[in-house]
């Protein structure tokens, strides 16, 4: 019971525990279901989390720093030196032309599965124009591309006649085909100017990353970011303290005054037991985007700190251990987590699997062999993940079986090691080798654009310190 509770939570002793244990239970789930789904967008790529309306489509957004607001900040952004503003061809559209006296406007929402097609068919449109407006110019193959839940708006004339089709992308892109005298059509895509806005917060954990997060202003989004941008340095769950701080420099989308939504962080320094770690976005002229220590290694690490999510840490790696069962002093050569049973154990690294079996006291047991230097173990597995077997390549963060108590153990748990060279390691202190960091040829435009953003939470330490100085 207790450990569902004290998931990201500070370490130090809770005060008032009994009063406190709905809410810790609240916040708990409500961190984990953020971090599993934090988790889940970040396993299948790096790329920071972003709205999906916003980043699947127009790809040019106007930067414009603003010092309207005292949480804003000028700064220049690091990952788009050649933003362009978009064309506004109409920047009122459609509404202009839906309060036309002579257009009749019927809105469809688009269903999951249905094509343009069945859509023409169900409003008894003609199959002739839409063979004419998919093919009208480059942009009108769009219209093929509608997705579910999203609006089409359908214009008739007055006399009945079909006259306008609207899909409206997103908050600022809508795709119009306006039917012509001759039968043939005009398409175009008409696009809201969007400004991108540099917004700064700080902030001090008491409660929980989350918790603090949003007390500190950031969107929920951000958060969730900035938890993905720092997994492989913090253990949200079990290494946050109280006093741990955090500064974050991030975009807000806007059009005109109308706030659309965040987007990325381009910087965020975390102070965890007042050790900083800092990281910045670096978008290289290829388009990779990634974020990056201050020396230009990738904040992401060659191997997850801990290869298990919903776990406390039920024995440490220790030399003299009084072995539980056994009862004599025996090393203990990795990490325990006890989890409930059936809980997903990950690769913690990028490797081949070379043992897959039973293992005396280890019960079922899995070792994988990561390059020529690095091997890890999971051991007291109830299953195996399904498919795998001695030879199969896995990635960083891929099940490779669920926890139990085979073998030589009290409860269910994951015994988990880590060797370098063959020689056991502290899994939780090891130093864990980096994903490949900045290439050569793009250092030197990194260092430059990233010391603005250095520079910048510099400036927001410093007022940070100098307002918790401040007597109250
Ligand atoms: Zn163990």
């Amino acid at each position: 019971m207790r450990y569902q509770n004290d998931l990201y939570q500070p370490t130090n002793p809770p005060q008032n525990e009994s009063s406190n244990t709905q809410k810790h239970l609240f916040i708990g789930i409500v961190c984990a279901t953020l971090l599993i789904a934090s988790y889940a967008f970040f396993s299948k790529k790096s790329e920071p989390l972003a709205p999906e309306t916003i980043a699947l489509t127009v790809p040019d957004i106007t930067t414009k720093i603003e010092q309207s607001g005292a949480n804003e900040a000028p700064i220049t952004a690091v990952d788009s030196p050649t933003v362009k503003p978009l064309t506004i061809t109409d920047a009122n559209a459609p509404t202009q032309s839906m309060q036309g006296l002579s257009t009749i406007w019927q809105e469809h929402k688009v269903k999951s599965g249905e094509s343009l097609s069945a859509i023409f068919s169900s409003n008894d449109l003609s199959k002739l124009d839409l063979h004419k407006i998919v093919h009208t110019n480059d942009i009108s193959s769009q219209f093929a591309t509608i997705q579910p839940g999203k609006s089409l708006m359908i214009g008739h004339d007055l006399t009945g006649e079909f006259s306008h089709l609207i899909y409206k992308k997103n908050a600022y892109a809508e795709l119009k085909a306006t039917k012509l005298e001759d039968g043939s059509f005009k398409v175009e895509l008409l696009e809201k100017e969007v400004d991108r806005r540099i917004n700064t917060a700080t902030g001090v954990i008491h409660i929980s990353l989350f918790i603090d997060g949003k007390n500190a202003g950031l969107p929920d989004n951000i958060i969730m970011q900035l938890a993905s941008i720092f997994a492989w340095d913090i253990d949200f769950a079990l290494n946050l303290h109280e006093g741990d701080r955090f500064s974050v420099i991030y975009e807000k989308l806007f059009i005109g005054n109308a706030f659309i939504g965040p987007r990325n962080i381009l910087a965020a320094e975390f102070i965890n037991r007042g050790k900083s770690i800092r990281a910045v976005r670096y978008q290289n002229a290829d388009g990779k985007t990634s974020y990056y220590s201050s020396s230009g290694n990738s904040m992401r690490k060659a191997f997850l700190r801990t290869p298990i999510d919903f776990a406390r840490i039920s024995s440490h790696f220790n030399h003299k251990r009084k072995h539980p069962i056994l009862n004599r002093i025996r090393a203990h050569k990795g990490v325990d987590y006890a989890a409930r049973t059936g809980t997903p154990i990950k690769s913690a690294g990028d490797g081949k699997i070379t043992y897959h079996g039973r293992k005396g006291g280890y019960g079922r047991v899995v070792i994988i062999q990561h390059g020529q230097k690095y091997s890890t173990l999971y051991a007291h597995m109830s299953k195996y993940r399904k498919g795998l077997h001695v030879g199969s390549r896995v990635k960083q963060g891929q099940v490779i079986g669920y926890v139990g108590k085979s073998g030589l153990a009290s409860g269910p748990h994951l015994h988990y090691e880590f060797r370098v060279n063959g020689v056991h390691r502290n899994p939780l202190t090891v130093t864990l080798p980096n994903a490949t960091p900045i290439q050569a040829k793009y250092k030197a435009d990194f260092l430059e654009k990233s010391r603005i953003l250095f520079d910048q939470l510099d400036q927001l330490n410093a007022t940070q310190v100098a307002t918790a100085a401040t007597p109250e």
